[in-house]
């Protein structure tokens, strides 16, 4: 791949966007949340506060949280593209990101528990690729955050606990457990995503892919889209609130969506988002100049 500079520059933009200026409708959400509640209440201040610290970091171009999560790039490339180029050039906008402040060095050894200075290792940044007939490179970044995937769940139906059979009856109960189990933990409000099948670690890929859908986009499967509409009022009913602290708006929204799975499992796996919605793309040509923002 030529233009590795280009590459790197683009890339680093998008990282230094996607750590310090949320997203337009995650923003808009949190304000028509922020109307939901009631005058002077704590979640009123809570949500004002949230909308103060959005401002403030797109200000002073400073990351919206401390914890700036785990990098997960979506990459949607021309046929016979370069990927191993293009994952050396993320690299280094992720090491030069790094270095200058907008993302924390949140990496960190499993086995001997030291710090990477970089954020650059195994599994950190985590890449996805998919090649499609296009003259383009699509790239899309989450960053998420650690509190919000400690509240992360994954059933296996049926579930006599929550009697739950293996029908869309059941997802909706698993759905509703997941979000009381949170009690606002994981920094409500946030946006679940939620994946009806796959194995143990698909679903988890499937849940999070939900989060790529903008807060308005419904569901192109009419069932689910219902789905979605009605767990998300019933999530509202539960007065969990924002940070768990009373109040209608635990979740900002919640995107459902589906994969095959085998006769023998029925999974339903459901993974959480918080207010720090850090979503961003961008379309760039094949020599790594920038064309366009996705969100
Ligand atoms: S869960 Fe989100 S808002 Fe809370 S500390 Fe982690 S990244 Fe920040």
């Amino acid at each position: 791949m030529k233009n590795h500079v280009q590459w790197e520059s683009s890339l680093f933009e998008l990282i230094r966007r996607t750590s310090v200026d949320l997203p337009c409708d995650i923003e808009q959400g949190l304000r028509r949340a922020c109307k939901t509640e009631k005058k002077a209440s704590r979640a009123r201040w809570i949500l004002e506060t949230l909308l103060e610290n959005v401002q403030k970091a797109r200000d002073k171009d400073a990351p919206l949280c401390q914890d700036t999560g785990s990098l997960i790039f979506y990459f949607q490339v021309p046929v016979g593209f370069d990927t191993n180029a293009l994952v050396s050039a993320t690299r280094l906008a992720v090491a030069r990101a790094t270095r200058l402040g907008y993302l924390r060095q949140n990496t960190i050894d499993s086995v001997s528990g030291a710090a990477c200075a970089t954020n650059v290792a195994y599994g950190a940044p985590t890449f996805y690729f998919e090649q499609c007939a296009r003259g383009t490179v699509d790239v899309r970044l989450l960053m998420k955050g650690g509190g919000c995937e400690n509240v992360g769940k994954q059933y296996s139906l049926p579930d006599e606990s929550l009697g739950a059979g293996r029908d869309l009856e059941g997802v909706r109960r698993c759905v509703l457990d997941a979000v009381i189990s949170a009690q606002g933990n994981g920094c409500a409000p946030g946006i679940l995503g939620v994946c009806i099948g796959g194995d143990r670690a698909t679903g988890y890929e499937c849940s999070k892919s939900q989060f790529l859908r903008k807060l308005d986009d419904k569901s192109s499967v009419k069932i689910l889209a219902r789905l979605e509409d009605r767990l998300l009022k019933e999530s509202k009913a539960l007065e969990i609130g924002p940070m768990g602290l009373g109040g209608n708006a635990a979740l900002l929204g919640i995107k459902i969506g589906s994969m095959s799975r085998v006769p023998a499992s029925f999974f339903v796996t459901v993974s959480y988002m918080c207010w720090a919605f850090r979503r961003r793309g961008a379309v760039l040509t094949v020599r790594g100049g920038f064309k366009k923002w996705l969100y």
